[in-house]
């Protein structure tokens, strides 16, 4: 399959950075507004700017794909991305024809459609039906398995044969740029017999992707494991935050809740898999060898480079805490996809599929300050002087994500959030 779009010679007329996440080849999807025009309207990125695809649409130039107007006058990508696979191609295509350096037609109207991205608002893009965050790392596993449980039996015997995961909340999921509220809840403090209400005092991040369903199946039809990438739209950063302390009394038996449901925030921009073809690759080698509805050949995961850092209060600069990489994760896509369908639970388009947190081989590379401090044991000296166990209020953090490969490199942008403090609940 020839994706023109992705070819790494391509240039536009519209001059992008060096070092930008949104050359020609990557062209994500994303939701926007302006002081001016306040109405949402679906968009695309190139370089510094952000493109009003709605214009473009009632310039005509969409004309020859027979689109609705609704897609993209839209608060939501949701109807664009149910059009399915081909259709999403064949519209990035001709986006990259008409932002193509070769185009002299379209760049004198640049002005109607082009818009400086420090200049809109852009909004959450999807609106999410149901959330899944998986637990798919096996680093994060193991780490995790051997803080809590017992390092020669870190992995529970489940871990190997199956893609782990909760149902999460969809209403909490927003857009980067949101300020994140510190959780109040329940606690049991080291040491004490009774359980304590009061703000979260162990705040963390997870530094995740996630993938958005564009197209749906049906109740009781399974996603067979070699269709399942037909049905992923693309792919967004994203931040589960998580509350350690409320997490730890409440798990056991029933799993993650108030620990993880306050909030999860996301990059405002969705980039479609047909854009991060170029960068696919092996994840790590299966042993054992899954059921055969997990089993599937060929490159399934792809080299996304993430790293996550800090801005505390008071500074104009963010300190990285971690780089990690989307390909160590054990389970693909594909395979949660068809794990999550198998028993004939029907995903639905805007749909999010998380996927647990991304920590790789070295301690540098731990995906939550969970793993980074080590339960807080091993403090993490920041160059303003301050150390953080786990999230102080008043920090921002930031993630990040991008590929790179054959001079070409494409972005997800930034998934952000400033912590804010505590609000002790009216009485
Ligand atoms: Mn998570």
């Amino acid at each position: 399959m020839e994706i023109r779009a992705n070819d790494p010679r391509r240039k536009s007329w519209v001059d992008v950075p060096a070092g930008s996440d949104f050359p020609i080849q990557n062209l994500p999807f994303g939701v926007f507004r302006t002081k001016i025009n306040p109405k949402p309207r679906v968009c695309t990125a190139i370089g510094d700017y952000v493109v009003d695809l709605d214009v473009l649409n009632q310039l005509a130039f969409f004309d020859e794909l027979e689109l609705p107007n609704s897609v993209f006058q839209n608060r939501y990508l949701n109807e664009l991305m149910a059009l399915g696979r081909g259709k999403v191609r064949a519209l990035r295509e001709r986006i990259a024809d008409l932002l193509d350096d070769s185009n002299d037609e379209v760049k004198p109207l640049g002005w109607h459609f082009l818009h400086p991205m420090e200049k809109v608002e852009l909004l959450l893009p999807i609106q999410v039906g149901d959330y899944t965050d998986f637990y798919s790392s096996r680093e994060h596993a193991t780490n995790v398995g051997t803080m809590f449980r017992d390092p020669a039996n870190a992995l529970m015997p489940n871990w190997l044969h199956l893609p782990v995961g909760y149902h999460g909340r969809a209403s909490s999921i927003v857009v980067s740029g949101t300020p994140i509220r510190r959780p109040m809840g329940q606690m049991l403090p080291q040491g004490a017999d009774k359980p304590v209400y009061g703000p979260s005092r162990l705040l963390d991040f997870e530094l995740e992707m996630a993938f958005v369903v564009g197209t749906p199946n049906e109740l009781g039809q399974p996603i067979p494991i070699d269709k399942a990438e037909d049905h992923i739209f693309g792919m967004v950063l994203f931040n589960d935050w998580s509350a350690r302390d409320i997490q730890k009394w409440e798990y056991v038996p029933l799993g993650p809740f108030l620990g993880k449901n306050f909030a999860s925030t996301i990059s405002p921009w969705v980039v479609t898999m047909d854009a991060l073809e170029p960068f696919r690759t092996s994840g790590p080698p299966q042993d054992p060898q899954p059921l055969p509805y997990l089993q599937i050949g060929g490159p399934r995961s792809f080299d996304i480079n993430l790293e996550m850092a800090i801005q505390p209060e008071g500074t104009n600069e963010a300190y990285r805490l971690c780089r990690s990489n989307f390909k160590y994760m054990y389970w693909n896509m594909c395979q949660q996809l068809a794990h999550h369908t198998v028993n004939g639970c029907n995903m639905r388009t805007g749909d999010l599929c998380a996927s647990g947190t991304i920590s790789g081989p070295t301690p540098d590379s731990y995906g939550s300050m969970l793993e980074l401090a080590w339960r807080g044991t091993k403090p993490i000296q920041l160059p303003d002087g301050s150390e953080r166990k786990f999230i102080l209020d008043g920090d921002t953090v930031i993630q990040r994500g991008w590929c790179e490969k054959d001079g070409v490199r494409i972005g997800f942008g930034e998934a952000a959030g400033k912590v804010l403090p505590a609000v002790q609940a009216s009485t």
